[in-house]
């Protein structure tokens, strides 16, 4: 009894000294290749660096966009590069479901928190309209063409006339003014008042934004880092005014640069020798792939192989680089040596 009491509290001691917790938030839309098993294990490292505690969250919120085989291959993929989590949707945890399908409840309470607080506005557009603005400037890179509020100051007659004709996406409307933040890896970032637009965070057909519910679960989770690819910088001021509306607190950030292929375009999917699991059927080990990751990372000055541990006292902001890493054919044929 005595030793169940001294469990109970060593547990009890640890997740409250435990300031940091982070997480790798997959969207189960295809295969993972080398970028994203990069993004996941940097995120790992930083975590495990620091002796917190990594959530893996699968973010299949768009149901038309994923698929329950994906999210489970990826599971497997990341456990072979030899990552974990002490929370997912395969071991559980105390905030789940990880699974952002099975939290749409959140979803539409913190719509309604936003609806109340006035942030939020029915958007009448049609695709033809979006489509004619996408040639505006000041885009994101991650998110197209920025709104320019074209339905933000309807009266409320208007809004009413125009929803009885057609079912509207709901905006978050942007502040107007600078955001600034200091990206663990990036350095300093400054956006401009209104940065991208005011941002769809329900779509006319329903489905939950992936700003709005990224946000939410975050919070709900007690994320305190998110470390995330370099396409979602642009999406970070939009989830910092999310975070300021709702009054949370708003977690670090680190956007890792990205690989590119020979061509400077991101690695695509369809490109089989840069996936994870066509790399791991043809025999290649995963001590090869990490080391790879690493070196392309600044971690190491050589690709030598080296389990995903080893690599925890090594991990540290101000070696991770900066730059764009080009994967050139001949580095891919080295790493998926057998
Ligand atoms: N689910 C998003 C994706 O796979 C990433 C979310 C995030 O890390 O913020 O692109």
């Amino acid at each position: 009894m005595i030793r169940f009491c001294h469990l109970d509290l060593t547990c009890h001691v640890k997740a409250v000294l435990t300031l940091i917790r982070g997480r790798f938030a997959p969207t189960p839309s295809g295969r993972l290749h080398i970028g994203n098993a990069r993004s996941a294990l940097l995120a790992w490292l930083h975590i495990r660096a620091a002796e917190g505690q990594f959530i893996l969250r699968i973010e299949d919120i768009d149901k038309s966009r994923s698929r329950a085989a994906y999210a489970e291959q990826m599971t497997n993929e990341l456990r072979w590069l030899g990552l974990d989590w002490d929370e997912g949707p395969d071991i559980g945890g105390p905030y789940g479901p990880y699974v952002q399908s099975l939290r749409e409840e959140r979803f539409q309470h913190a719509l309604e928190t936003l609806g109340l607080n006035g942030k939020l506005y029915p958007c009448f557009c049609s695709r033809a309209e979006l489509a004619a603005i996408a040639s505006a400037p000041h885009g994101l890179e991650s998110e197209g063409p920025a709104y320019p509020g074209t339905c933000r100051h309807h009266t409320e007659e208007d809004r009413a006339s125009r929803a009885a004709a057609k079912q509207p996406s709901l905006r978050f409307a942007m502040p107007e003014r600078e955001i600034a933040f200091d990206d663990m890896a990036m350095g300093p970032q400054r956006f401009a008042p209104g940065a991208g637009g005011d941002f769809v965070v329900k779509r006319a057909d329903g489905v939950i934004g992936y700003q709005l519910a990224v946000v939410v679960d975050d919070a709900a989770m007690g994320v305190t880092h998110v470390v995330r690819g370099c396409d979602l910088l642009d999406s970070t001021p939009r989830q910092m005014a999310l975070y300021e509306s709702f009054g949370w607190p708003i977690p670090r950030f680190g956007h890792i640069p990205l690989l590119v292929g020979t061509d400077g375009r991101r690695l695509a999917k369809r490109d089989d020798a840069v996936m994870l699991g066509e790399i791991r059927a043809a025999g290649t080990k995963p001590e090869r792939v990490v080391g790879w990751l690493a070196y392309w990372s600044g971690l190491t000055d050589r690709p030598e192989p080296l389990a995903a541990a080893e690599l925890i006292p090594l991990f540290d902001w101000a070696s991770v680089s900066r730059d764009t890493v080009v994967v050139t054919p001949e580095a891919l044929r080295e790493l998926a040596c057998v």
